[in-house]
């Protein structure tokens, strides 16, 4: 489906869309958090269409390998704006960090090209103040490259995870420890960061405990946060609780664009030493352009004018509405789970008697994608995964980036294809 709709004819056609699978009576206003609307007639080139490439509906999350999320339009239209005049790229740089460290409660702010970015940068910040008559060249234009430097960052083994190349991009070597114990005995003169991965569901040592010992050997300590918002005060929680750095994705519950990120904390290790626009330096290659650094600071004000209970309260209406229409489908059971730490809002699980609705929910997922319009259910729909209670026989639907009306778009196939092979036709 690639109709194109301005936004009174997407209103209208969302209510006539709504009022003829029997939802009115459930439509609830348009509210800010999701209110996205289809480009008009007159907002140039589809060039998605141009490109034969598909748009998607996404029932999933903020998967990167999906585009992660929508800007809202007030960011849309910071970006657009943006890109209309050039400016110098270093006083930009600048002064978003300095808007956003206010805003944000902590010393400075840089704003990276995601947060994987921030993690390289963060990582040659710490090497470069670690080894300092080497300036910014994280790794160093020596033949050893930086065996010879200062150059061991430690982590918990149950915190190595699949961000750990962001760090050692920089030439860095990950030293592991277990215990508290053993983390005080990793510290030698060659290190130069301790690093936490905030979501990690293993590891024994506290946060805490982590910055104390880290701090207590005058050793930097960074924490990965990128997908830790909601709560909106995690964006200020790790800084305060005392790491020297913390990583946020900017595309994915932030809304930022999806090429941005930040890397907040101390002054001096947010500088951008390692960046560009200086060239022969890790991050010359993680350029953020003007449009993305303005939607970043564009992202943040949008952020802070929700609330943590206005977004829950949506996205659990969004669940509710997807359950109530699935009411028919035999057996039928639903689960709205907040995972603990990353990707905290509400996600919905349905459950069914695969020997009553005989279809595997992996197959319930191809037949979304493969579907007009193409729906995107989360990824750990028909398997376990980290942080959720999914299996085998689990639908995961991630409610949190659908637009307005697509949760019912989403509930209707579900239901088609669930009645279906319930050996029941879908009213
Ligand atoms: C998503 C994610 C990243 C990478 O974020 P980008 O903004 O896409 O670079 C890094 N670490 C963790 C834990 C993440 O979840």
């Amino acid at each position: 489906m690639t109709i194109r709709y301005s936004r009174r004819s997407f209103f209208a056609h969302a209510r006539t869309a709504l009022a003829s699978i029997g939802f009115s009576s459930l439509m609830t206003p348009m509210q800010s958090i999701g209110a996205t609307i289809s480009p008009g007639e007159d907002d140039g080139v589809d060039y998605y269409a141009k490109l034969g490439v598909q748009e998607i509906i996404n029932a999933a999350g903020t998967y990167t390998f999906l585009t992660a999320a929508i800007m809202p339009e007030s960011v849309q239209m910071a970006v657009a704006r943006a890109a209309k005049h050039p400016v110098r790229l270093e006083e930009l740089q600048l002064a978003a960090g300095s808007y956003l460290a206010k805003r944000l409660h902590c010393e400075a702010a840089l704003v990276s090209a995601g947060a994987a970015s921030a993690l390289t940068l963060g990582t040659a910040a710490c090497a470069t103040v670690a080894n300092d008559q080497h300036g910014e060249r994280i790794p160093p234009l020596i033949p050893q490259g930086m065996a010879s430097l200062k150059n061991e960052v430690i982590m918990q083994k149950g915190h190595r995870y699949g961000y750990d190349h962001a760090l050692l991009s920089c030439g860095v070597r990950i030293v592991e420890v277990e215990t508290l114990d053993e983390y005080r005995a990793a510290f030698t003169p060659k290190t130069v960061m301790t690093h936490f991965f905030n979501a990690a569901t293993s590891g024994t040592i506290s946060r805490e405990d982590w910055i104390r010992v880290s701090h207590e050997h005058n050793v930097p300590s960074m924490n990965d946060a990128a997908a830790d918002m909601p709560p909106i005060s995690n964006l200020w929680k790790y800084t305060q609780m005392g790491f020297d750095l913390v990583c946020f994705s900017g595309g994915k519950g932030i809304r930022g664009p999806q090429n941005a990120g930040m890397l907040l904390g101390k002054k001096e290790l947010t500088a951008a030493r390692n960046n560009n626009p200086i060239d022969n330096v890790v991050g010359r290659g993680q350029k953020v352009a003007k449009e993305q650094i303005v939607g970043m600071v564009a992202a943040v004000d949008w952020l802070l004018s929700q609330t943590d209970e206005g977004m829950e309260k949506e996205f659990r209406g969004r669940a509710d509405r997807i359950t109530n229409y699935l009411s028919g489908v035999p057996t039928l059971t639903s689960q709205v789970y907040v995972p603990e730490v990353a990707n905290h809002v509400p996600t919905l699980l349905l459950r069914y008697d695969q020997k009553k609705v005989k279809i595997a929910p992996l197959e319930v997922a191809k037949m979304c994608r493969d579907g007009s319009p193409s729906i995107e259910l989360h990824p750990a729909t028909g398997s376990p995964e980290p942080g959720l209670p999914s299996d085998a026989n689990t639908i995961v639907v991630g409610v949190w980036m659908l637009q307005p009306g697509q949760d019912l778009i989403v509930a209707k196939r579900l239901r088609q294809i669930l009645m279906k092979a319930a050996g029941t036709q879908a009213s």
